[in-house]
């Protein structure tokens, strides 16, 4: 096969993943074999996790499509609604359970606090993490590229913030869960949910203040942790409102 040229746009705030580069600036790829599209794209640093739809020639197409041949490559970011080319996105829209990346501790945290399914575990090896997300069938949150480039990926994101409540806003923006929020429901340390308790059930485990200034408890049907709006409740409250407004 004689070597050809393809020639790459990417769109939207992929360009968040191209260094230096500036908006509406082509990438140059000299291929001198039959190479998939997703391989090509990921070779500019843009995980296929972030990437909705692919258009060769003006065509989509899908992540495993070969280029033989001279080409011109458009790449668009998830999510795109309203594209003509509904049939043909990459990712889904909406997505409700996740696993988190042991450097994403706080983002694990909030959003568990916000009520998602989210398994985290610090010490989790890559391949295990992996492992998890083909089983348990969710949605990998990480800010490792290379993580995400890995095949079996099919849902992921990268966030683009360094801070955690930022994270937060992003991750609910892109998978659609605003209507979804469900606070202190599901518990920070371990991910079970949170069933009411009468304080009669707990009151032996209670500090003497706490037994004096609360009525409403919840405990996890995991650890059997503990949980009231206590002083750190309001706190939270607030951080979670910013974090509603923000998203709507
Ligand atoms: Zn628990």
């Amino acid at each position: 096969m004689s070597p050809f040229t393809v020639r790459l746009n990417f769109h939207g705030d992929l360009i968040f993943f191209l260094g230096s580069r500036k908006p509406g600036q082509k990438i140059e790829r000299n291929l001198g074999e039959k190479s998939s599209v997703k391989d090509v794209i990921e070779s500019c640093g843009v995980p296929h996790s972030e990437i909705d739809l692919i258009l060769v020639d003006r065509q989509p197409v899908g992540f495993g499509e070969g280029l033989g041949k001279e080409a011109q490559i458009d790449v668009y970011p998830a999510p795109r609604p309203g594209t003509k080319f509904e049939k043909n996105r990459l990712q889904a829209t909406r997505y409700e359970r996740f696993i988190v990346d042991g450097h994403l501790g706080k983002l694990a945290r909030n959003l568990r606090l916000l009520g998602f399914d989210v398994g985290y575990d610090r010490h989790a090896p890559d391949r295990e993490l992996l492992q998890i997300m083909v089983r348990e069938k969710r949605a990998l949150l990480t800010r490792d590229r290379r993580l995400l480039m890995h095949s079996v990926v099919r849902h992921g994101y990268f966030p683009r913030s360094q801070n955690a409540d930022e994270q937060t806003i992003e991750v609910i923006r892109r998978f659609d869960l605003l209507g979804l929020i469900d606070p202190f429901t599901r518990c920070i340390r371990c991910n079970a949910p949170l069933k009411k308790v009468a304080k009669g059930d707990v009151i032996e485990k209670l500090e003497p203040l706490t037994k004096i200034y609360y009525e409403e408890f919840r405990r996890c049907t995991g650890c059997g942790q503990i949980y009231w709006a206590g002083s750190h409740f309001s706190k939270l409250q607030k951080r979670l409102e910013q974090i509603r407004a923000h998203c709507s």
